[in-house]
């Protein structure tokens, strides 16, 4: 079946063919590893799982690489401010390699409580500083990139067009001295590639132009083009990337190698808190640690992100998270009821369900229509194993373990959810006569326990 995806390169729904018939190349701008995840980034991550399950689903393969920005991401996109990394190992008093690798951790375990695939391919920024010095000198040796005192820049002026993904409007960014803060660039919007240090800089290395660090766009070039080629597939990020980190990504491959790096670009739109944007100083930036807190199986997340389209913005509300909670309980108890049912049903019925899902995730991932689906199957009057099997499959994109028996209902009052993880806790030390005495003192609450292969169910 055909697949279309919509394409920031040229603001159309386009019919995708891989460059290679059987495997998909894919490039994800990953973690800025300096602060937590919060779930507005993860909302990304999610999206950018579905399109590596949509492609396993249609029969690719999948070499997707994600890197993890550990240097030269500057407080400000217009190469000012002070490194990201920098800042926060300055505030947190630790060093930039601890904040890294704490962050990198706490980074990894929110993708797999989401039930996110690890990418191929993950590559750091830090891993990569010799393969990035070649890049900016073989720019400079294309006449791309020009040094000051300061700072390798590329030279916009030097490509037949800029900007070719985002609507920037080059006069706008000219009137705003923001990106002009060097007086020695040919032209304000030209970008840093390679930044000289200063004398009390944490982070440099050494390089033709002394110590120094990599500008931001620069690691993505060339780690994309290292594990992917020159050309690959599909390149994706969050919306706020269009204008400056992946417009500047292509202008340093151009620069190169004469190429625009991936010939689909696909961004993800922002996560709103209650219709508004998520910032520290509302008080309103949440993480995955504050979902799980509140009782909610994380997945509960990744099932309301499909409450809209990838390329729409989704408003968070703990209502809707609830709604969700119960949602997702319906579904996977809609399973176990068609895997017990013993209906007959025509395969003719299973194919036409299944065409219609695989459409609608073939449309440019569209899952709130995919979603449609399947509630239809799950609500099927007639309960057979083979809508279950179907729901098995079409879960092989979800992600939402749908098959996991439903173990605690979310709307239990607090107390009752203490209690469950400590039983939980018994049972893992083998202390069997607490896990009885608790099961009893849920029993004399009017909750039901029953003990299942998958886990605990508590009614
Ligand atoms: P940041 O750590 O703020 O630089 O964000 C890292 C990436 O996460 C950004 O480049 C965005 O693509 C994405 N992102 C940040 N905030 C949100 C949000 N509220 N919703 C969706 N994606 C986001
Ligand atoms: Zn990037």
């Amino acid at each position: 079946m055909d697949i279309y995806f919509y394409n920031t390169l040229t603001r159309k729904k386009e019919l995708f063919k891989p460059i290679d018939s059987k495997e998909v190349k894919i490039y994800s701008c990953g973690p800025t590893v300096y602060k937590d995840a919060t779930i507005g980034n993860l909302r990304t991550n999610i999206f950018q799982d579905i399109l590596r399950r949509v492609l396993k689903y249609n029969g690719y393969n999948i070499k997707h690489a994600m890197n993890i920005t550990d240097v030269g991401h500057l407080v400000s996109d217009g190469d000012e401010g002070e490194d990201k990394m920098l800042k926060s190992a300055r505030e947190e008093k630790k060093s930039p390699m601890e904040i890294a690798e704490h962050y990198t951790k706490l980074f990894f375990k929110d993708l797999e409580s989401l039930n996110i695939e690890t990418p191929e391919i993950i590559c750091k920024a830090t891993d990569h500083i010799n393969e990035m010095i070649e890049y900016v000198k073989k720019l400079i040796e294309n006449g791309y990139a020009y040094e000051t005192s300061t700072a390798i820049y590329f030279d916009v002026s030097k490509l037949d067009k800029y900007p070719i993904l985002s609507n920037l409007n080059l006069e706008d960014q000219k009137a705003g001295a923001r990106v002009n803060i060097d007086e020695e660039k040919r032209n304000p919007y030209d970008f840093a590639l390679w930044i000289k240090a200063p004398e009390n800089h944490l982070m440099k290395w050494d390089s033709p132009w002394g110590k120094s660090y990599p500008g931001w766009h620069i690691e993505c070039s060339t780690m994309g083009q290292k594990y992917l080629g020159e050309q690959f597939d599909i390149h994706t990020g969050g919306i706020d990337l269009i204008p400056t980190h992946h417009e500047n990504e292509i202008a340093q491959s151009k620069g190169k190698c004469g190429k625009i790096p991936a010939r689909f670009w696909l961004h993800g739109e922002y996560l709103l808190i209650n219709g508004g944007k998520m910032s520290k100083s509302l008080g309103n930036v949440y993480l995955m640690k504050d979902i799980i807190e509140k009782g909610y199986d994380p997945l509960v997340y990744r099932l309301f992100s499909y409450s809209s389209h990838y390329r729409n913005k989704l408003n968070f509300t703990w209502e809707g998270i609830n709604a969700t909670a119960k949602s997702l309980e319906r579904l996977r108890n809609g399973y176990q009821t068609h895997l017990q049912g013993t209906d007959d049903v025509e395969d003719k019925i299973i194919n036409e369900f299944e065409s219609k899902f695989h459409q609608a995730i073939n449309d440019d991932l569209n899952m709130p229509l995919a979603v449609g689906v399947v509630w239809d199957v799950v609500r099927q009057e007639k309960k057979s194993p083979k809508f279950a099997k179907l729901l098995e499959k079409f879960d092989t994109v979800l992600g939402i373990k749908i098959q996991q028996k439903v173990s605690i209902k979310q709307d239990l009052p607090q107390e009752v959810l203490d209690l469950i993880e400590q039983r939980k806790q018994a049972r893992e030390q083998k202390d069997w006569a607490k896990s009885d005495e608790i099961r009893n003192l849920l029993e004399s609450m009017g909750y039901e326990v029953k003990d299942t292969k998958d886990g605990m169910e508590v009614k």
